[in-house]
């Protein structure tokens, strides 16, 4: 592992084990884990030093050999397009982990659009499922990644709504409308992450329901 040149934040090359599309434009990047982490950090990773690095979830367990990225290709973006077209044995920049989105053994709903549920399947994997609830919102039916362990660990824990497509075990709308029909949520936190739009609409619509601010804790992909 060598340093990289820029000072702030430093960056270590690592090199691709894999990257596997799970989903149209959407895959899960791989190297191989040589620092600890706490489930529900970040990492920023670049690939060069005159770019600014991005921020990326970490979405593995802490004790697994590797660590994996999950990010979709934004076709106009500067980073994405370019780890899509990875093949093992590339190199990429990436930070020390680091952030305060963190999880707890302690009851939680797990609230995520999106690539959002990047933490949470770290958490998972790191073996924090016990008395979660996880709400996982997309848009389409192919955008549950992990549905069949999520689905077989977590049971009816494990909760999907597809906002433009419809299957049986699935709720048919946003994670908002979900919620909405919900008369009394329980006394946990609610940890959340996906897009500033989101965030902002479930802390309101939670908070409308009684949950005090507190127990309120966000990761806005931005
Ligand atoms: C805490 C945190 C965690 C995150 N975790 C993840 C994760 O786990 N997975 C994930 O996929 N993403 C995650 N993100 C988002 C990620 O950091 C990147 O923003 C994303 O991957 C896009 O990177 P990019 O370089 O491909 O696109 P960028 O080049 O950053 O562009 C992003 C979008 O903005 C548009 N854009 C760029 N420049 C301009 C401009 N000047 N004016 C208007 N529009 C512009 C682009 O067209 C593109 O659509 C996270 C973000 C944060 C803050």
């Amino acid at each position: 592992m060598s340093k990289s040149r820029k000072k702030e934040p430093t960056l270590y090359t690592q090199i691709i084990t894999n990257n596997e599309e799970i989903s149209p434009d959407v895959h899960v990047i791989s190297f191989k884990r040589d620092f600890d982490f706490m489930p529900g950090q970040v990492v920023k990773i670049g690939i060069d030093t005159d770019h600014p690095p991005r921020i990326y979830s970490i979405c593995s367990g802490n004790h697994e050999e590797e660590v994996q990225i999950l990010f979709n290709i934004k076709e106009d973006g500067f980073l994405t397009p370019k780890m899509g077209a990875m093949i093992p044995g590339d190199k990429l920049l990436v930070s020390k982990p680091y952030g305060s989105f963190i999880g707890v053994n302690e009851p939680a709903w797990w609230i995520a659009t999106g690539t959002g549920i990047a933490p949470f399947y770290s958490m998972f994997r790191s073996g924090m499922e016990e008395n979660k609830k996880l709400i996982h919102g997309v848009a389409a039916l192919n955008q549950f990644y992990f549905e069949d362990e999520l689905e077989w660990a977590l049971g009816s824990n494990y909760v999907r709504c597809c906002s433009r497509e419809t299957s049986c075990d699935v709720f048919p709308g946003r994670v908002t409308a979900y919620l909405s029909e919900i008369n009394e949520l329980p006394n946990v936190k609610f940890y959340l992450c996906g897009k500033p739009l989101m965030v902002v609409e479930v802390r309101d619509l939670l908070i409308e329901k009684g949950v005090p601010y507190e127990n309120i804790l966000a990761e806005i992909y931005f």
